[in-house]
């Protein structure tokens, strides 16, 4: 019975051309990706598909720093943050982060945890209790849409980065707390939420700000301290959320706000209590990613980032300029996120093949990650990446559409 009602609904997500599939990289992450084949072999691709924005997941500093935290502290932390998984390097990471958002957040305290999701849940189902309302662009991670939905709050959703609509939702409320939750920048579009204008909306509505930072924590602002950085905000009522697995290159993820913000997550949220704490020779290595991410080092693999992002939208706003019979848009998109929007989903998937006949791995998105009729190539740069890398891919697009061997 059950496998017969499985079997049936895995056959209809194929048939509509919604089949996922995990590969097996055999080698570690960077832009040249060596996938397992049928048989032995391995194949070396291309890759733009990582969030390892910086190019730090296989930094020789960050390798050291995981094995000499490990020689130190060990591998495993033993047990949850609260009963006796809580070491030094947990603590000094905490310490260190608050020190970061301080400028943004007075007072910040922080909080750690095991992944941005668990970040995210721990926030909204602590926060957004029966008297809350959670104001959510449609366009959020999925992360904060189950938080939403796990939530005991209501969850209004309003449509992507419509300030007039959630003004007027904001204007309609008299729930006793309201709380505006947005991506920083947008994980399938890559275009960064209009946040000055958002917390003035908190501000004139009395609500809170919950910012998710995933793509842009160590990336945007002079120093890489993300988007409250990046448009020089400075408020109480940001509650951020900032990963360690993207742009930092390692895992995990932090929540910056109010010490009592804080305090009430220690106490009360579930995915950060009921979980073992990271290892603490990951916290160590984080606190490594954070030097190389204020440093020169991070200065310059920044610098080269947006270089790759101005290349590449120059080359494919030639290709679609070239070819415009193809359909294909670019995204607004000012980040390393730079999705190739095709629209139907059976076309990205073709195209994605295209490409991964000529050597490039570009995974095509389609819905419900992003919305129905707006499959995309997600193309992500990396610091890791050369400018003879994008200048390949653009090339291999321009043949492809000069082809026509799209449908
Ligand atoms: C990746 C991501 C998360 C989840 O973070 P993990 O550490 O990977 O669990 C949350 N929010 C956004 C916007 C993301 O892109």
């Amino acid at each position: 019975m059950l496998l017969e009602h499985l079997n049936r609904r895995l056959r209809e997500r194929e048939a509509a051309a919604l089949w996922r599939q995990r590969r097996v990289a055999d080698s570690a992450c960077a832009p040249l990706q060596h996938l397992a084949e049928g048989g032995e072999g391995t194949r070396a691709l291309l890759a733009f598909c990582s969030n390892d924005y910086l190019g730090l997941a296989a930094h020789p500093a960050l390798i050291d720093a995981l094995a000499a935290g490990a020689r130190r502290w060990g591998v495993g932390s033993g047990a949850s943050a609260l009963v006796s998984g809580h070491a030094t390097p947990h603590a000094a990471l905490e310490d260190e982060l608050a020190r970061w958002l301080a400028p943004y957040i007075p007072q910040a305290a922080v909080l750690g945890f095991c992944s941005g999701y668990m970040a995210n849940l721990a926030l909204l189902t602590t926060l957004a209790d029966a008297e809350a309302v959670i104001f959510a662009d449609k366009l959020n991670h999925a992360s904060l849409i189950d938080g939403g939905l796990l939530a005991e709050a209501r969850m209004r959703r309003y449509p992507h980065a419509r300030l007039d609509l959630l003004d007027a939702m904001l204007a309609d409320s008299t729930a006793a707390l309201r709380l505006i939750v947005t991506d920083a920048v947008f994980s399938m579009d890559g275009d960064i939420a209009p946040l000055p204008e958002l917390l003035a909306l908190a501000e004139r509505h009395d609500a809170w700000l919950i910012v998710d930072d995933a793509h842009g924590f160590g990336v945007l602002g002079e120093g890489g301290q993300g988007a409250l950085a990046h448009f020089g905000l400075r408020s109480e009522r940001i509650i951020y959320m900032g990963t360690l697995g993207k742009a930092a290159g390692v895992s995990g993820a932090f929540v910056a706000a109010h010490p009592l913000v804080v305090e009430a997550l220690v106490q009360g949220a579930r995915s950060y209590i009921y979980t073992t704490a990271p290892s603490p020779a990951l916290a160590h290595t984080q606190l490594a990613s954070l030097a190389l991410i204020a440093g020169d080092e991070g200065a310059a693999r920044r610098g080269h980032l947006n270089a790759l992002v101005e290349a590449l939208r120059t080359g494919l706003a030639a290709v679609i300029a070239a070819h415009p019979h193809c359909g294909w848009r670019l995204a607004e998109s000012a980040t390393a996120i730079q999705p190739l929007i095709v629209g139907d989903n059976a076309a990205a998937v073709a195209l994605s093949a295209a490409l991964e006949a000529r050597g490039l791995r570009v995974p095509a998105i389609r819905p419900p990650t992003v919305p129905a009729g707006s499959a995309r190539l997600r193309i992500t740069l990396s610091a890791a990446h050369s400018r003879a890398d994008v200048d390949r891919l653009c090339a291999a697009l321009a043949q492809l559409a000069s082809e026509g061997e799209h449908p």
